[in-house]
C-alpha cells in the first residue's frame, strides 16, 4: 500500500498509486479549471505533488502548456538567477559485475577496454581537469565488489582532494557508485564527498527486473531503499535520477516526485539534484531498441514540471545532450551542467585510440570547457564554479531552509562572480575573458547588498591583482 514514510521501496514507489496517478493525469489533462488552479498553486513556489504535477505533464492545452512553460523560467529565474553551475564527470573504473542491458559496461560486453584508474592516472586526470578550470567533480564507477572496493573510492577521493596544481583545486567531490550499505556511506560521508548521486534508472519494477537481469544491481528494492541508507549514515546531500527512455515517461516522472516526496517525509529533507539523462547510443548498445525515447519538446516539458514540481532542487543535465537541447531547456530549470565532458575511463588525461573505447556513451555536446563557458555568457548566463555550500557546510536542511527562503541567493551570486573571475584569470582564452569581465562588470551591480557589494569588488581585485583564490560567501 502507498506509503509515502515507510521504509520499503514497494511502499513509497507504489505501483498502484502511480497507476492511479497516471488515470488521474489523463482524466484532467483537458480540466482547464483543475489546471489552472495547480498553476496559481504551483505560483506560491512551494511545489506540487506527483498527482498534481503529473496533470501539469499530461497537459495537451497548447494555452496552457505556454503558462507552465513561463512559470517555470520565472521559478528558475526567482531561485537561480541567471547562474550555471559547471562540473566534470570523472570515470575511475568501468568494470563492472551488473547486466544493464542498456548501458556498454554490462557484464558480457566483452569488446569494451576494461580500465580502472591507478592513483598516479587518477593524479594526471585530474591534473588535466584541473587545467581546463573545473572545480567540482562526479566520480562514476561500475559496480565491481572486488576491484571498486570501498577502499579503492576512499583512497581516490583522498587523492583527488590533495592535488594542488598550480591555481587549481577539486573543491567539491561529488560520488556516483553502486547501492551500497549504511556503513559505507557513512565512510564515504567522513571522506568529505559532497553528494552521493545514484539513478534509479526506472522506478517501474517490472521493467526494473529485466533490464537488470543479472548481478547485485537486479535486487530492485536494495538499489531504491540506497537513499535511505545513504541517509541513515549522515549523508544528507543526495542526487536522484531516471535514465528517460527506459520506461514511459509519465510513469518516470511520477515515481521520480514519490521518490522526493518520500526523502523529504522520512528525513525532512528531500534531494539535492534531480539529474534527467536520456538514453544514447553506445557501444553494444542500440537505443533505438527501446521503445520509449521522449523527443526534445516532451524532455522540455518535463525540465518545466519538475522545476514547477521541486523548485528547490537543483537540476543537472549532462553532455549526453546536444548544444541544441541544452539551450532549449537551460531557461526552463536546468541549474548544473557539464562541460569538456568525457565519458571514458581516462581521457582527460590522454584521448582513446579508437580500437580501446572505454566510453560510457556517445558524447552529444563535445565542445570545450572555454567554449561552453563563452556560449553561455552570449546568451547571459553567468557559469559559476562555486562549490562553497559543502565547505561552509550548509547541506541537506540547513541548505533547504536557505534554499526555501530565498537567502541562498545572497552565496550564489557572488559566489558565481568570484569563481568565475578565477576561472578567466586562470584558464579563460583572450575572448572569453573580455566576454568574462564585462559580464562579471555588469553584474557585480546586481549583488543587492551594499556591504557584500563592497566585498566581491574587493575580492574580485584581489583575485586579478594578487592572485588570491578561493573567496567564497
Ligand atoms: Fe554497470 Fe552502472 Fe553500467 Fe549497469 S549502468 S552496467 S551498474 S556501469
Ligand atoms: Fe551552489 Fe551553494 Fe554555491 Fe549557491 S552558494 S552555487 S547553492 S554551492
Amino acid at each position: 500500500m502507498y506509503d509515502v514514510n515507510s521504509k520499503h521501496a514497494d511502499d513509497f514507489i507504489n505501483h498502484d498509486e502511480i497507476l492511479a496517478t497516471l488515470a488521474y493525469a489523463d482524466e484532467n489533462k483537458n480540466n482547464v479549471s483543475l489546471i489552472d488552479s495547480l498553476i496559481e498553486k504551483a505560483k506560491k513556489r512551494k511545489g506540487l505533488s506527483h498527482r498534481e504535477a503529473s496533470v501539469l505533464l499530461a497537459c495537451q492545452i497548447e494555452e496552457k502548456n505556454q503558462e507552465i512553460y513561463a512559470l517555470a523560467e520565472q521559478i528558475k529565474k526567482d531561485f537561480y538567477g541567471n547562474r550555471i553551475v559547471m562540473f566534470a564527470p570523472l570515470y575511475l573504473s568501468n568494470y563492472c559485475v551488473n547486466g544493464c542491458t542498456y548501458c556498454p559496461y554490462h557484464l558480457k560486453n566483452k569488446h569494451i577496454a576494461r580500465k580502472q584508474l591507478t592513483q598516479e592516472e587518477i593524479r594526471r586526470e585530474v591534473i588535466a581537469l584541473q587545467d581546463m578550470g573545473h572545480k567540482r567533480l562526479a566520480l562514476e564507477a561500475g559496480e565491481d565488489p572486488v576491484r571498486n572496493t570501498m577502499d579503492y573510492y576512499l583512497e581516490s577521493i583522498k587523492t583527488i582532494y590533495s592535488i594542488k596544481h598550480k591555481n587549481g583545486a577539486i573543491r567539491r567531490v561529488n560520488i556516483n557508485i553502486a547501492a551500497t550499505t549504511v556503513d559505507d556511506y557513512r565512510l564515504l560521508k567522513e571522506a568529505g564527498i559532497g553528494t552521493y548521486i545514484l539513478f534509479q534508472e526506472t522506478y517501474h519494477k517490472e521493467s526494473y527486473l529485466q533490464l537488470h537481469p543479472t548481478g547485485p544491481k537486479h535486487d530492485y528494492n536494495y538499489h531504491t531503499e540506497a537513499m535511505d541508507r545513504a541517509m541513515e549514515g549522515g549523508i544528507d546531500d543526495v542526487g536522484i535520477g531516471v535514465l528517460f527512455g527506459l520506461d514511459k515517461y509519465l510513469y518516470e516522472f511520477a515515481g521520480l516526485l514519490m521518490h522526493a516526496e518520500h526523502l523529504e517525509a522520512a528525513f525532512g529533507v528531500g534531494p539535492h539534484t534531480v539529474s534527467v539523462p536520456r538514453l544514447r547510443h553506445a557501444d553494444d548498445i542500440d537505443a533505438d531498441s527501446f521503445d520509449n525515447g521522449i523527443d526534445d519538446d516532451t524532455f522540455s516539458k518535463i525540465v518545466a514540471c519538475i522545476r514547477i514540481a521541486v523548485p528547490y532542487t537543483g537540476m543537472i543535465i549532462s553532455t549526453r545532450e546536444s548544444k541544441k537541447c541544452r539551450e532549449k531547456v537551460l531557461h526552463l530549470g536546468v541549474s548544473q551542467i557539464s562541460g569538456g565532458s568525457r565519458t571514458s575511463v581516462g581521457g582527460y588525461h590522454e584521448p582513446e585510440p579508437d580500437d580501446a573505447k572505454s566510453e560510457q556513451f556517445d558524447v552529444s555536446d563535445t565542445r570545450t570547457l572555454d567554449e561552453i563557458v563563452q556560449w553561455l555568457m552570449k546568451m547571459d548566463y553567468i557559469p559559476s564554479f562555486c562549490t562553497a555550500c559543502y565547505r561552509e557546510g550548509r547541506t541537506g536542511d540547513r541548505f533547504m531552509a536557505l534554499c526555501k527562503s530565498g537567502q541562498i541567493q545572497n552565496c550564489c551570486h557572488p559566489n558565481a562572480l568570484m569563481t568565475l573571475k578565477e576561472y578567466l584569470m586562470d584558464y579563460a582564452s583572450p575572448e572569453t575573458k573580455a566576454l568574462g569581465d564585462k559580464l562579471i562588470e555588469k553584474e557585480v551591480l546586481n549583488v543587492p547588498n551594499e556591504k557584500a557589494r563592497a566585498v566581491v569588488t574587493e575580492n574580485l581585485r584581489l583575485i586579478e591583482q594578487n592572485n588570491r583564490r578561493d573567496f567564497r560567501f
